[in-house]
């Protein structure tokens, strides 16, 4: 016998060991008995005896019968005591701890599936004084069920934050209207399903909200920017909703919207409401917007982003054609057309720029010259204006008014300005040095976006310089609406070109936004009477009664005046007893090759006879 299996000192093992065997006699092999002994258990199940402290051991039972029966009874005995630990506490395990296992682990798995509802519960919880935990097991549980609990807080915290990041990433700040992430999700979510009707996007533009910034201050240009959505929101009916897609433009997303028609009158609806004044602090600040509109029709091969992309197409084509109109002029609602004016314009721009870098076959630019002539001397050359002109390979003589714009939109028309200017200036100064004696003036017409350019006196000078004209006899053209762009810079920028001798003329008066008030405000010399004007004056009172105030205004300041669009000697008449100084107009002339040009100054060609134009008539 090793040290191991040494006898131990009977005692109340002994005891234990009879009571147990006796127990076990009498039990069932399925009825598990307990015996109680004292503080340790004895435990007899289907013939398995353990015992808690300490190993049981048959020669510990000094060899009585009892305790051989006992000893052939159990199947797990061992020395040591160790592996009967081991069987205790699967046992306890079972018994004690294994139900609140198997709860513990439930709650883990609900927790893990996404339900943090799932508690483990029976056990004090934190702050539970009155209930404090019976062992680790239910400690731990408290701790889990803790740990749930401060989840849920954090879970409720987060989705508080991503709640707001969420406003915060689909709605405008400053009026609190949803931006253009949520229109183009409602619009995506609108896609998403079948379509059985059209659905509309309108898109408001606010025309000048970046001077109201610039010259009032922000402050009044966020007011201007909420009184406008408050405004647009009161307008706004049913489902239709609003939203401020970007710092000028509000878009209203509108279903079931039968045709263009009535997207048109959404569209006029909504600028109605736009185009009021709003006051602030006792100033009243005039308010006005552009509208574009999509129809995005069931069957319509789009996404969300190509029905905001069409609806901007279309506000874009307001902005551009409606400048100065009313607003149905200003509502523009997309056709495909749109689409392949908006190619055909960056076809043109790329083709403008090849030309302009003098690659071949691509054309080029030429001046032509349309002259003018003192009222009272009809038939002889005053002098000329000169306009451009695209010698294109395909389309042949295309006219400005085909291309400045887009040169204008891309930012050609500096380059542009510049070759016309240049070519006028030396043509100009030879024709002058042909008969210094005549003081024929040659007028260029200059873009807005030239008068923005801080170089433009420079730039001028330089020409006068290179080709030797002398200053008065250049007049530049331009017209109000160039001058209100930047009015004091325009100002300064004018008397700076005055003072080295250029003249300068107010192109197509009366047409802009602008009044006579201006006419004493800015460093001018010569008023071109706009054709409108002039095209009504044989049957149209108010034309008669305007172009007397504005030649008498003209005359009073001591302004030149040049009607332009004289078609018929009716007018030329009527502009003759009215007191114009000058005369321009198919009447005399249209536009000529310079070759032409010259021809006329020189009495070579008669004015009144140039026959047929260089471009065919405009509308
Ligand atoms: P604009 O400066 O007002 O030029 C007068 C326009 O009216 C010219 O059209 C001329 O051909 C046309 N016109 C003159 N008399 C009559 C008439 O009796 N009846 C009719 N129906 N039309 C007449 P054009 O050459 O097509 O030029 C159109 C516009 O293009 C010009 O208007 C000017 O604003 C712009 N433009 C022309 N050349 C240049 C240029 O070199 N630079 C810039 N920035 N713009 C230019
Ligand atoms: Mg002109
Ligand atoms: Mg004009």
């Amino acid at each position: 016998m090793d040290e191991q299996t040494a006898p131990r000192a009977p005692g109340p093992l002994r005891r234990a060991g009879s009571r147990l065997l006796e127990a076990a006699h009498g039990a069932s092999a399925q009825t598990p008995v307990i015996v109680k002994v004292g503080g340790p258990v004895l435990a007899v199940s289907l013939g398995m005896a353990l015992y808690l402290e300490g190993a049981l051991d048959t020669e510990a039972c000094g060899g009585t019968p009892a305790c051989t029966e006992l000893s052939q009874q159990v199947s797990l005995v061992t020395t040591d005591g160790t592996a009967l630990m081991l069987v205790v506490l699967w046992l306890v395990f079972i018994a004690f701890v294994g139900r609140r296992t198997k709860r513990l682990a439930d709650v883990a798995r609900r927790v893990s599936e996404g339900d943090l509802t799932a508690r483990v519960g029976g056990h004090a919880r934190q702050g539970d004084a009155a209930r404090p935990p019976r062992d680790e097991l239910m400690m731990v549980s408290g701790q889990f069920d803790r740990m749930l609990d401060t989840l849920v807080t954090e879970q409720q915290r987060l989705q508080g934050l991503t709640d707001a990041l969420e406003h915060q990433a689909t709605h405008d700040v400053v009026t609190g209207l949803g931006n253009r992430t949520l229109l183009l999700r409602q619009v995506e979510e609108m896609l998403a399903v079948p379509r059985t009707s059209p659905l509309a996007v309108v898109k408001v533009e606010l025309d000048d909200l970046a001077t109201i910034d610039a010259t009032l201050g922000h402050a009044v240009g966020e007011l201007v920017v909420t009184t406008t959505a408050l405004r647009l929101s009161a307008a706004v009916r049913g489902d239709e909703r609003v939203v401020r897609v970007s710092g000028s433009v509000f878009a209203v997303l509108v279903d079931d919207v039968p045709d263009d028609a009535d997207a048109a009158a959404i569209a006029l609806r909504l600028l109605e409401v736009v185009n009021r004044p709003v006051d602030v602090e006792g100033a009243t600040i005039v308010v006005s917007a552009c509208a574009g509109a999509v129809l995005h029709r069931p069957g319509d091969e789009r996404t969300a982003h190509d029905v905001l992309r069409d609806a901007a197409l279309a506000l874009h084509s307001a902005q551009r054609t409606g400048a100065e109109a009313d607003s149905v002029a200003r509502t523009v609602i997309y056709t495909p057309r749109l689409r392949e004016e908006v190619l055909e314009r960056s076809r043109t721009a790329d083709e403008l720029r090849a030309t302009l870098s003098g690659q071949p076959g691509t054309g080029q630019l030429q001046v032509h010259y349309q002259p003018y002539a003192l009222l009272t001397d009809p038939s002889r050359v005053a002098g000329f204006e000169a306009l451009v002109r695209w010698q294109h390979p395909q389309r042949g003589l295309v006219s400005p008014l085909e291309f400045v714009p887009v040169a204008e939109e891309v930012g050609l028309i500096r380059p542009i300005g510049l070759r016309v200017l240049q070519d006028a200036a030396e043509r100009s100064a030879a024709w002058h040095a042909i008969d210094p004696s005549r003081a024929w003036t040659t007028s260029v017409n200059l873009s807005p976006q030239q008068l923005l350019d801080v170089d433009l006196v420079h730039r001028v000078g330089d020409v006068l310089a290179r080709t030797g004209l002398a200053p008065h006899l250049l007049t530049l053209e331009l017209t109000e609406t160039a001058m209100m762009l930047d009015l004091d810079g325009a100002a300064r920028r004018l008397q700076a070109l005055r003072d080295i001798g250029v003249g300068i003329a107010i192109d197509d008066f009366g047409t802009g936004s602008s009044s006579l008030s201006y006419l004493h405000q800015l460093p001018v010399d010569v008023v071109k009477l706009d054709r409108a004007f002039i095209s009504r004056l044989e049957d149209d009172a108010t034309s008669l009664a305007m172009v007397r105030a504005v030649l008498d205004i003209a005359s009073a300041l001591g302004l030149t005046t040049i009607a332009e669009g004289i078609e018929t000697p009716g007018q030329l008449r009527i502009l003759g007893e009215l007191g114009c100084d000058k005369a321009q107009g198919f009447l005399l002339s249209r536009p000529v090759p310079q070759d032409v040009a010259q021809d006329l100054l020189l009495g070579a060609r008669q004015l009144g006879g140039a026959g047929a134009g260089d471009l065919r008539v405009a509308p």
